[in-house]
């Protein structure tokens, strides 16, 4: 399986990349602010616990985040492999990960590819995005910055789990979208 941890602070790009590569190779898009999204529509107990972190552009703990994700993980088969899309986000979820891929799949990480955006950038986009997408936390530039702190503080030292095990690689996430999906789909190409 190609097991793709798709990495970048928020506004990357990464879902949206994502859907271009599930259909590509074969693979599941696996969002956890997307399975938040759907608890917190749902108003399940989930997406209640969820939503005072969302909403203040934290990040949800650990081992609730993590739960989720196992829980889902389990749902999918069929696929050639897993894009986890917004996980993991701190080094412990990169621990849990590779834990679960082993435990529940006898499975890896085949590669960490990281989308470089300027912060700048990003937070014009996701506020463009905040216009049409109806999330609350694309709505307010507080809260984008806010998340923007998160992924510095927390999130992004989790490249360095994925250096040390030699599998990570960096791709420019400003061009046109084509272009960007050529260079990920590139990185991907020498897995499969
Ligand atoms: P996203 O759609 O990936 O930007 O996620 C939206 C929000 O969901 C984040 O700001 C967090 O509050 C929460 N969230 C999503 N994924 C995670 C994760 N892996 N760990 C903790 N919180 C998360």
């Amino acid at each position: 399986m190609i097991n793709i941890v798709l990495f970048g602070p928020p506004g990357s790009g990464k879902g949206t990349q994502a859907k271009f590569l599930e259909e590509k190779f074969n693979l599941k898009q696996l969002s956890t602010g997307d399975m938040f999204r759907f608890n917190l529509k749902n108003q399940t107990e989930l997406g209640k616990l969820a939503q005072s972190y969302m909403d203040q552009g934290h990040l949800v703990p650990d081992e609730v985040t993590t739960n989720m994700l196992r829980d889902e993980l389990k749902k999918h088969t069929g696929y050639s492999g897993f894009i986890f899309d917004g996980y993991p986000r701190t080094t412990t979820q990169a621990e849990s990960l590779d834990v679960i891929l082993k435990e529940d799949l006898g499975q890896e990480v085949k590669i960490c590819l990281s989308l470089k955006v300027d912060d700048e950038v990003l937070v014009g986009r996701l506020l463009e995005r905040g216009k049409e997408s109806g999330r609350a936390d694309d709505a307010n530039e507080e809260v984008i910055r806010e998340r923007i702190v998160e992924y510095y503080k927390k999130t992004d030292e989790v490249a360095e789990h994925y250096k040390a095990q030699g599998k990570y690689a960096e791709v420019n996430g400003v061009g046109e979208i084509a272009e960007i999906t050529a260079n990920l789909s590139a990185e991907i190409e020498k897995f499969v």
